[in-house]
């Protein structure tokens, strides 16, 4: 039912950019995860500089993979924006991402924040942290992900489940960095350390912290952000007392992931798709696309919106995030092992 919505949303939304003057125009049609105004400002300001216009269809970030292996080459999408390097390792093994490299992305995208073949481009970009109540703790005990297995964490941690692509891509980090032995170690400890079994989302972790449930939790930076600007004055309650602590994977920096974008395999407006992907990643629009989620920009030359620069600074790891999908089965083996629920 949803799926025919959309299809016909978007028809009707192609339908009067080509039928309006009476000659066709240049568009590009989008699939997105993202949800923000901010967003469509955006979309607005490249149409403006380019003529282009941008049809968007909004859902999950699966559906949208989903739909495009369903659509086949009958699909009208030029560009899948979606979310976290391992999903988007997914829709590029399920075939449906096509290779792009212009001297534009390269310069824009840092080589770490985007697949070696050009199947996608991080556009904004989040960091895994640990949170906790700056009332009663502080950020000094915790120099790396490993710190928070030794045993004086036992039973102080809270982090949602195992199945969840965050923690998938953690992990695979982790495989990454120290092995998939070592890896396999800390993931056993890690659950010695849990104030209690995996529930809730990102959210949820710092809300329990707050509550004294735990004295720590895993969640991406962004939900801080969200916390603080929430309509509920409760929520706001919680962000305000949330300290952040940027852990180490080893000797490297903070883990991190973004939301990327690719051209769609059967793109009918590839050139276009292209044009787009560009300027989301440009100096102009990186800060409105990062600060509408307070996510990071890839940008090298962008700097991150108040709140996020309020967290302090980001030293971030420089692991491949292809990596991240490549061991995601693995990663979710070893959660398996070890009774990461
Ligand atoms: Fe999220």
């Amino acid at each position: 039912m949803n799926r025919h919505i959309l299809t016909a949303a978007l028809v009707l939304a192609v339908s009067a950019t080509i039928f309006a003057g009476g000659q066709p125009e240049r568009v590009v049609n989008v699939y997105s995860h993202r949800h923000y105004d901010a967003d469509r400002d955006v979309y607005d300001r490249f149409t403006e500089e380019t003529g282009i216009a941008v049809n968007v269809v909004q859902a999950g970030a699966d559906e949208l993979i989903e739909r495009l292996l369903a659509e086949g080459s009958s699909s009208e999408a030029d560009l899948l924006i979606t979310v976290d390097a391992g999903r988007l390792y997914r829709a590029r093994e399920a075939g449906v991402l096509q290779s792009v490299e212009t001297p534009t992305l390269l310069a824009n995208v840092p080589e770490h924040l985007r697949d070696p073949e050009g199947a996608w481009y991080g556009i904004t970009k989040r960091a895994r942290v640990v949170a906790y109540d700056r009332s009663r703790s502080d950020a000094e005990t915790i120099e790396r992900y490993t710190d928070l297995a030794r045993p004086e964490f036992a039973g102080r941690v809270a982090v949602r489940s195992s199945g969840n692509i965050y923690n998938i891509s953690l992990m695979a980090a982790m495989i990454h960095e120290h092995g998939a032995e070592r890896a396999e170690e800390w993931a056993k400890a890690m659950t010695r350390s849990f104030a209690r079994e995996p529930e809730g989302n990102d959210r949820d972790q710092m809300k329990a912290v707050v509550a004294g449930v735990a004295d720590y939790a895993i969640v991406n930076t962004y939900y801080v952000g969200l916390l603080l600007t929430s309509d509920d004055p409760g929520e706001v309650t919680v962000g305000e007392r949330i300290g952040i602590a940027f852990p180490r994977l080893g000797d490297g920096g903070t883990h991190v992931n973004v939301s990327g974008a690719g051209v769609t395999a059967h793109a009918p407006h590839r050139e276009e798709a292209i044009a787009l992907l560009e300027y989301l990643t440009s100096r102009e629009a990186q800060s409105y696309l990062a600060g509408a989620n307070y996510e990071y920009p890839v940008h090298p030359d962008v700097e991150p919106s108040g709140i996020v620069a309020s967290w302090g600074d980001l030293e971030e790891a420089d692991t491949p995030l292809e990596v991240l999908g490549a061991l995601g089965d693995e990663a979710t083996r070893i959660f398996d092992r070890v009774g990461w629920r």
